[in-house]
């Protein structure tokens, strides 16, 4: 019987194929073709039969949506964009340029906010603001605590039924969150220092499931990146959400000069946000 699967686990030779009908993982064994069609990777969907009860023999591979290659991991449909607003402080321009590249990767870059519980009152507003900045500009924004749990099952609730992986700066609280997503501790893990050795690792990525279909990769993408390591700088503009909003009188209008620009109108009467605009100076390097 026909049936589909995701590829949870792929390290040199072993594949490990997720089946949600039989809800386990078998040792997939691609078909001759398959091998040389495409590699396989984590997050591919794959359509087989089951040889035996171990064993799951792959005939096809589907068509991807997106891949990453930092790590290998193929349709991946959110991004868990972790920051903080203290300990370490936030980095807006950091956060933007990872927003604007797993955007351009085609995925869905979701911002969390993690180590609320270490708030006073004036953080706590400062974090409000920038709440309101990238709600505004059209992001899903998550606060947590992986120390004490608050918000772990709101994110839950965001991501459920999608493949996630972790991305930001080393020390925001990865690893933390992922524990407390899979509900076990990792103070001194495996999970946890695969995640500590980021990209430079260099064996396959491995996806948890919870939450029932849920699943979440064991290795972070990028903790910096720049934007125009991907992209063209007159193609930034477009991965600004609320850029996109707007129709200008030039179809290439690059929002900084031009007249009747509706963005330099937007930004002027408030609706876009000031901390957003420079990011975009400071990246198209018009700042
Ligand atoms: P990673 O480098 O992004 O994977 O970050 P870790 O998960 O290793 O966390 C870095 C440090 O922050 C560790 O000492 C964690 O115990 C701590 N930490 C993580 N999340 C929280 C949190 O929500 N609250 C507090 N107070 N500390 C946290
Ligand atoms: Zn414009």
């Amino acid at each position: 019987m026909k049936m589909k699967g995701l590829v949870v686990n792929r390290e040199a030779q072993m594949i490990g194929v997720y089946i949600p009908e039989l809800n386990e993982t078998l040792r997939g064994i691609p078909s001759k073709k398959v091998v040389k069609s495409k590699k396989i990777f984590a997050g591919d969907y794959v359509i087989g039969r089951t040889i035996d009860d171990n064993h799951f023999f792959i005939e096809k591979l589907e068509e991807r949506k997106n891949f990453l290659k930092r790590p290998p991991v193929a349709n991946v449909d959110t991004v868990l964009v972790v920051a903080t607003l203290k300990f370490p402080d936030f980095d807006n321009f950091l956060i933007d340029n990872l927003l604007i590249v797993y955007e351009y990767l085609k995925t869905e870059p979701i911002l969390i906010f993690n180590k609320i519980d270490l708030l006073d009152n004036k953080s706590i507003e400062e974090l409000k603001r920038w709440e309101e900045i990238y709600a505004k500009a059209g992001y899903k924004i998550v606060k947590v605590s992986a120390k004490n749990g608050e918000g772990i099952e709101n994110l839950k609730e965001v991501i459920k039924g999608n493949i996630s992986i972790f991305a930001g700066s080393s020390g925001v609280g990865k690893s933390s969150i992922l524990s407390k997503l899979l509900g076990i501790e990792l103070e001194i893990g495996e999970i946890s220092n695969k995640l500590k050795r980021g990209k430079h690792t260099t064996t396959g990525v491995k996806l948890f499931r919870f939450n029932q279909n849920s699943f979440v990769g064991d290795t972070p993408g990028f903790s910096k990146v720049n934007a125009l390591y991907f992209m063209d700088k007159r193609e930034v503009k477009n991965y600004f959400r609320e850029f996109r909003r707007y129709r200008c009188k030039f179809p290439d209008c690059t929002h900084t000069i031009e007249p009747d620009c509706k963005v330099l109108q937007a930004l002027k009467n408030g609706d876009i946000s000031n901390k957003r605009y420079e990011s975009y100076l400071k990246l198209i390097k018009k700042l």
